[in-house]
């Protein structure tokens, strides 16, 4: 195992100068772990560089170890509530540490840090290769000026009365109803976390979660559906001052005092019947 840690005080702060010395010292080092400082101008550049050199990255790590052969980093989760441990495959394997913990994840993994080799003029002008069009990369569902709050939960992915999931089905009824209404899609983190969910539902990612770990929308009015209504979940519509949610559990969160109204009943079918009224 062959870990490279480079010190980075070279750095010049510019994002072109800088990913390209520091993806050609993380190919040229031909190591497995590569180390660096989270400076400014590091996390600035790190990311790009290690997508050039083919490697992958982990950020704000806080400790590492080795064991034998594998590197072992922790890293704080859920706004530091949460200490991970975790190992990668990948190589090249780029980490960045926190600054102050430099030294001693160098010490402890047997790393000397050098400085960052030079790497040759680089252009640092942008050069426009031409316009595509912004509807490329698909619609985009979060919309802050939009009047009402669509909230999508994990229920959407659940078995339903029929023992059976109906993925389509959901994502049929979500869309059309965002179209329709020109709402705002939120999400649970249940929902963006499952794999399913990644597959299925690709007009969502984790940038529409809402809640404590997510974002806290400022719509005036919310519509949740197939979602409990917990409290990490319902910090995140603390400026949503018009709540609605359709529920199958009439002891679901949003029942207790969460929400204005509650519709204890199918979203399937009632999403199926609003999406019919507004003629998607
Ligand atoms: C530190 C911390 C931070 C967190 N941060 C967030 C955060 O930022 N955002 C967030 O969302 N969560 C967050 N969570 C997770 C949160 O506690 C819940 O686990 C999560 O919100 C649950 O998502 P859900 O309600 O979609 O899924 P579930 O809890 O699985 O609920 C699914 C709901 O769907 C309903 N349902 C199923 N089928 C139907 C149907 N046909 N019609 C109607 N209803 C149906 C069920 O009755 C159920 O109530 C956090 C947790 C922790 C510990």
């Amino acid at each position: 195992m062959l870990v490279k840690a480079y010190n980075c005080g070279t750095l010049s702060g510019t994002y072109a100068k800088d990913a390209a010395a520091l993806a050609n010292a993380v190919k040229a080092s031909g190591a497995d772990v590569v180390l660096l400082p989270g400076t400014s101008a590091v996390r600035r550049s790190a990311a790009g560089a290690a997508m050039r050199a083919g490697a992958e990255i982990d950020t704000n790590i806080v400790d590492a170890s080795l064991e034998g052969d594998a590197v072992t980093v922790q890293k704080w989760a859920y706004r530091q509530r949460i200490l991970t441990s975790f190992t990668r495959a990948a190589k090249p394997w780029v980490i960045v540490t926190d600054p102050s913990l430099f030294g001693e994840i160098c010490a402890k993994l047997g790393a000397s840090a050098e400085a960052v080799p030079p790497c040759g003029d680089v252009e640092t002008r942008t050069v426009q290769n031409g316009l595509e069009a912004a509807s490329g990369g698909g619609e985009s569902t979060i919309k802050p000026d939009a009047e009402l709050l669509f909230v999508a939960g994990a229920g959407w992915t659940k078995k339903q009365a029929d023992g059976a999931v109906h993925l389509d089905e959901a994502a049929a009824a979500i869309t059309g109803f965002i179209s329709k209404s020109g709402a705002s899609l939120g999400s649970s983190k249940s929902l963006v976390d499952m794999p399913e969910a990644a597959e299925k539902f690709t007009f969502m990612s984790h940038m529409n979660q809402v809640g404590q770990t997510g974002a806290t929308p400022r719509h005036k009015k919310g519509l949740s559906t197939c979602c409990h209504g917990e409290e990490p979940h319902v910090v995140g519509w603390r400026f949503i001052s018009e709540r609605r949610a359709v529920n199958l559990d009439a002891n679901c969160g949003w029942a207790q005092g969460k929400a204005d109204v509650l519709y204890v009943g199918d979203a399937f079918e009632v999403m199926k019947k609003v999406n019919a009224l507004l003629g998607a």
